[in-house]
């Protein structure tokens, strides 16, 4: 017994000296509450859903940014974690306003699907270049991807993908400037009808919950 109380100090002892001065015990706020233990996020996650700047396009509820925030979407670019983005929703892009984020990135990073859900469109446009479409789970939101420089090979409308799964490639296609290369990133509500792909657009930049990355 006595023995047995002598080896733990020791243990104890070589602990605190290998674990140098500098640890400090983390602060109790910081533990991942339930909510975020059962979702996988990272601990002190605000689970209160955050304000959207400016009015809310036409069709677009509280509801449905609930329903976003509950989506609690991935920073769709490897690598890049949620305070990186730049908020230029409501930035002027010749005559139209951006409604989208723009994702800095080197050519040839990782795409990443932001979220659960299907494959809508692939293809390629003048102005988005090589193009993604697709939904969430319950296809009540559309989120757009441009100026890929490829797509993921094989990826094909129809396709089930999970978060984090690689769909493309950032670039610099369409009419994004050829020294920039960026992900055009845009979340929409589902539009009805033939042009499901052309909601009214919501700003996800403080929607993002989780750090990009790959799940391969
Ligand atoms: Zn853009």
């Amino acid at each position: 017994m006595r023995a047995g109380r002598g080896l733990l100090i020791v243990l104890w002892l070589v602990g605190g000296s290998a674990c140098g001065g500098g640890l400090t015990p983390l602060p109790p706020s910081t533990a991942p509450t339930p909510i975020e233990r059962e979702r996988g996020l990272p601990a002190s996650t605000p689970t209160a859903r955050p304000a959207v700047a400016g009015p809310l396009e036409t069709g677009v509820s509280e509801a449905d940014l609930d329903a976003l925030w509950a989506r609690a979407l991935m920073v769709p670019v490897a690598g890049m974690p949620p305070t990186a983005l730049r908020n230029d929703y409501d930035a002027r892009r010749g005559a139209r306003a951006h409604r989208a984020l723009d994702m800095l990135a080197p050519k040839g990073t990782p795409v990443l699907a932001a979220d659960d859900g299907r494959i809508g469109r692939v293809g390629t446009t003048p102005i988005g270049g090589n193009i993604i479409y697709a939904t969430d789970p319950d296809e009540r939101f559309v989120y757009y991807y441009a100026h890929l420089d490829r797509h993921a090979r094989g990826l094909s409308v129809g396709d089930r993908v999970r978060k984090g799964d690689v769909i493309g490639y950032v670039g610099t296609t369409g009419n994004a400037p050829s020294t920039v290369p960026h992900l055009h990133f845009q979340v929409m509500k589902r539009g009805s009808g033939r042009v499901w792909w052309d909601g009214p657009a919501i700003n996800p930049w403080a929607f993002f919950v989780l750090p990009g990355a790959s799940t391969r």
